[in-house]
């Protein structure tokens, strides 16, 4: 039992890496909300893509929350085990094994809301006009994700799985010890991925 789960786990691990997995990694302390303006450029370039992209499913699929003077960017985590996944019964929501990110069928979802009660991130949004539920799709077929382009304050990052954990690391410990932290950079040679 225990020698299966092991070689469950470095099977992932492997088809991991040769994917060269890509997440999108958020820095809400770099977020300011666009200055606080109405206007978001994340939001404002998401929705642009998606249009073009979806059509009438258009909605961006990132959030910016507010509480005082600070900002929260709210986007999916592509989680590896989905609940989204699990909750779906028309199969609108499905992995794609090829880029490893969940994507949706719009046109099989039946705005039945699961997938958004059952997201432990807050990221799926309930389209009600439309019937429709939106997710983010990690821009699969792009360079690099339009919200990730869009924001010049640094707070969203196209990174790749394999750094995820270092690059999380980093931001824990620069909260923790600030300026008193050294880092070897040359350690880091992810080139964003
Ligand atoms: S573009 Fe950047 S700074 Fe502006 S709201 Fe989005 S994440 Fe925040
Ligand atoms: S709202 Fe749509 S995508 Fe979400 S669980 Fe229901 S059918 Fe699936
Ligand atoms: S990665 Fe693409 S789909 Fe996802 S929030 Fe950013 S722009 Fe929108």
């Amino acid at each position: 039992m225990e020698k299966n789960m092991k070689s469950i786990k470095l099977t992932n691990l492997k088809e991991d890496l040769k994917k060269n997995q890509i997440e999108i990694m958020l820095y809400p302390s770099k977020c300011d909300g666009c200055e606080g303006q109405e206007y978001k450029s994340c939001v404002q370039a998401c929705e642009t893509h998606m249009k073009e992209k979806y059509g009438k499913y258009n909605t961006a699929r990132i959030n910016i929350k507010s509480k005082g003077n600070k900002f929260f960017p709210i986007l999916c985590h592509n989680c590896e085990e989905a609940p989204c996944v699990d909750a779906c019964m028309p199969g609108a929501r499905y992995r794609d094994n090829e880029n490893g990110w969940t994507l949706t069928n719009y046109k099989k979802c039946v705005g039945c809301w699961m997938c958004v009660m059952v997201c432990p991130f807050g990221a799926i949004e309930r389209v009600g006009k439309d019937h429709y539920a939106s997710k983010c799709d990690g821009c699969i077929d792009e360079e690099t994700p339009k919200c990730v382009e869009a924001c010049k304050k640094g707070a969203l990052k196209k990174i790749g799985i394999r750094n995820y954990s270092y690059e999380r690391r980093l931001m824990i410990a620069n909260k923790l010890y600030g300026p008193h932290l050294k880092i070897n950079y040359n350690r880091y040679k992810s080139n964003n991925r």
